[in-house]
């Protein structure tokens, strides 16, 4: 079985800090940073990875604000491809932070892929980490909770399809996992915030590969990035707009 895999456009952050994305590099300098989901195609269903942030109203009020047009609904960029949110029974969760995992309660009929550690992560994060997850705000049940009980907890790596992994990749936060995809053209690893943007993975003059500012555990992070290594695939970053100059990946 080989798969497409297509990108979903669901909104920006217009001025996000570059060392958010670039630990140590470029304080001060904001970039834009698209919000994406990604739909896998061609196997005997769609399958979604990530369902994006909330929308603006929300964004502003608690988290950095973002920009989303009518065109960057996660409905209208599914039903470019002819897919309705009713027909995805599996969403993988690559991690619970918000601008992942927003939007679980539009797919009613799914089931939600998610690691254990991340689950029990998100429940009690570290202190930097408490906004990302929505935990403790007063009056805020958290996104990811909404669909608790449609969820599919897995323990490390795990084959979901033939031909579509799980991989655990912890670094950013604890249970953060990757979608090791089968294409024409070999395996693509939809690396998540692992992989903010390309230069994460391509690294610089100090560095093979450079981690997140925002991270979990920076032990874990450099390990992850060995792992990453020994599968040999084409990686594809979480928060990078020059992914969206491409209809699909294969
Ligand atoms: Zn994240």
């Amino acid at each position: 079985m080989t798969y497409k895999i297509y990108p979903l456009d669901l909104g920006t952050f217009e001025a996000m800090e570059t060392s958010n994305l670039l630990y140590q590099v470029n304080p001060g300098v904001k970039v834009r940073q698209p919000i994406l989901a990604w739909l896998i195609l061609g196997g005997e269903e769609p399958i979604l990875v990530d369902t994006g942030g909330s929308d603006e109203e929300w964004a502003k009020q608690y988290h950095h604000g973002l920009q989303r047009s009518s065109e960057q609904t996660i409905e209208a960029q599914l039903q470019k491809h002819g897919v309705h949110p009713d027909e995805i029974n599996i969403v993988i969760n690559t991690h619970l932070h918000w601008d992942h995992c927003f939007q679980n309660n539009k797919f009613k009929n799914a089931h939600f892929y998610v690691q254990k550690k991340e689950l029990m992560a998100a429940v009690v994060p570290l202190p930097t980490q408490k906004g990302y997850y929505e935990t403790e705000i007063a009056g805020v049940i958290p996104s990811w909770m909404e669909t608790f009980d449609r969820m599919k907890v897995v323990d490390g790596d795990s084959k979901l399809r033939e031909g579509i992994e799980l991989v655990h990749l912890p670094g950013h936060t604890v249970g953060l996992q990757g979608v090791l995809v089968e294409t024409k053209n070999g395996p693509y690893l939809i690396a998540s915030d692992t992989i903010g943007v390309y230069e994460n993975w391509e690294g610089n003059d100090k560095l093979a590969h450079i981690p997140q500012g925002i991270h979990w555990s920076l032990e874990d992070y450099f390990r992850t990035f060995e792992k990453m290594e020994k599968l040999g695939a084409k990686v594809l970053p979480a928060h990078d707009m020059r992914v969206l100059e491409h209809e699909y990946y294969e």
